[in-house]
């Protein structure tokens, strides 16, 4: 396919799917969509530390071919306007694989977010979220180490479907009508209108996605956490067909956490994924109070987008954070925070959230080597103390360094 603005570079090949696993060549092209705000300062620190990872991982026969795709407000520039062009989401559909700085979202009417377009668009509906402790993060929890958990949050359902209706409009009141009329549902005159669509193909895709992951990387649980003793109909109605894809689906390969008692007196049998629920306003508890009872969780949209900032907050906070979109075939890696633009160009934020999302792809693609390097070299870091602003000012003797110099120190120490 011919692009107008992005470059396909010639040195790489395509990732491909067959029958719904990964085929990576030796030379993958990747793409990398930088980003408005700092997303400059941590894409160029972090792309550094992940090819010094790579190069010294594999001695040189494997390398990415990065491909840059454009938006937010550099490809605003580049396409006449466009934040978002078609070419961007061709790229994605084409070479499988990208990661992306943070793009800014103007508040208010008229600009819808890049990142929700992003995932609607192609359909990348599982929003993964790792939360782990690395040695030396600072926390305010007594023991950190007990947090391990991957929080699948569903992308394209629930209430970030976008079907809202403003209080006043012509639409609002017919809908306001149906609901009273044929319906008896009563609410507020002049009440603004959302619908939250929550489906059985949704929620059982993700749950897919979600057990499989348990199964390949040896977790113990899943668990679904959801609002379903108040919303029955669609947050009950997710825990309900959670429970039944992982029979359907998983059936000798996980049990239920009532199956646990009752048939296996509370031991694990190996080989076998515990499925377990819990309410959502609970499991905020239970994630400070006894995270290391949790492993693989699963969550609608909304209640995931809370819990994935609150979990994190336990680790090292959003500037360490990564997370990934992933569909059926397109994965788009992305740091969780925003353009942060007071620091813009000033060289100083920690790229941790980008660089751990690039771990994660580089997980996906199967390349652990590359993957226990950058690890290992990060909690060396940590203990040398030397720190971005936003850790030092949680640290005793820290040294701070610029994210420029913190690629570097991280390098030096593979
Ligand atoms: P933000 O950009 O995430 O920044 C909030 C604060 O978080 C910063 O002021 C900074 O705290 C801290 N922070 C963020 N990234 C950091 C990093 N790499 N290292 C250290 N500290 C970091 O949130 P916001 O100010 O609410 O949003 C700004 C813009 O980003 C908005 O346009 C929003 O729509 C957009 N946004 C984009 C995404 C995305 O692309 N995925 C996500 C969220 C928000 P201190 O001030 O304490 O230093």
């Amino acid at each position: 396919m011919g692009y107008r603005v992005s470059r396909v570079p010639e040195d790489g090949e395509k990732i491909t799917f067959a029958n719904g696993k990964i085929n990576v060549p030796d030379n993958p092209i990747v793409c990398f969509i930088e980003g408005d705000g700092i997303g400059r300062d941590i894409m160029t620190a972090s792309k550094r530390i992940w090819d010094a990872a790579v190069a010294k991982a594999y001695g040189g026969t494997r390398r990415i071919a990065w491909m840059e795709i454009y938006a937010g407000e550099k490809a605003a520039n580049l396409y006449d306007g466009d934040y978002l062009p078609e070419e961007t989401f061709d790229a994605l559909r084409e070479f499988k694989v990208g990661i992306k700085g943070p793009l800014t979202t103007p508040v208010g009417g008229g600009f819808r977010s890049l990142n929700v377009s992003l995932r609607q668009t192609l359909d990348l509906y599982a929003c993964v979220r790792p939360v782990k402790w690395y040695r030396g993060v600072p926390s305010p929890l007594k023991q950190p180490e007990m947090v391990d958990v991957v929080i699948f949050r569903e992308a394209v359902e629930d209430v970030y479907a976008g079907i809202e209706y403003e209080a006043g409009t012509p639409e609002n009141e017919k809908l306001a009508r149906l609901l009273r009329e044929e319906f008896g549902a009563e609410f507020f005159e002049g009440s603004g209108l959302g619908v939250k669509p929550i489906s059985a193909f949704g929620t059982k895709r993700l749950m897919r996605q979600a057990v499989q992951y348990a199964i390949d990387r040896g977790r113990k649980s899943v668990a679904v956490v959801h609002k379903g003793n108040i919303q029955k109909f669609t947050e009950g109605a997710f825990r309900k067909w959670c429970y039944e894809l992982a029979a359907e689906a998983f059936g000798d390969q996980t049990i239920t956490e009532d199956e646990l008692w009752d048939r296996y007196d509370g031991k694990q049998p190996e080989g076998k994924v515990v499925i377990k629920d819990r309410i959502a306003d609970i499991m905020f508890q239970h994630m400070l109070l006894r995270p290391a009872e949790f492993d693989v969780l699963v969550a609608p949209n909304l209640n995931g987008d809370y819990l994935s900032d609150a979990i994190a907050a336990e680790v090292g906070g959003v500037g360490i954070a990564p997370g990934a979109n992933i569909g059926d075939e397109v994965a788009l890696f992305e740091a969780t925070h925003g353009t942060a633009p007071k620091y813009t160009d000033k060289d100083v934020v920690n790229p941790g959230s980008l660089m751990f999302s690039g771990v994660m792809m580089l997980e996906y693609m199967g390349w652990w080597d590359a993957v226990q390097i950058i690890e290992a070299a990060y909690e060396k870091t940590l203990a040398q103390k030397v720190v971005t602003y936003d850790f030092a000012r949680q640290m005793d003797g820290a040294k701070q360094v610029k994210t420029s110099e913190f690629a570097t120190a991280l390098i030096n120490n593979m």
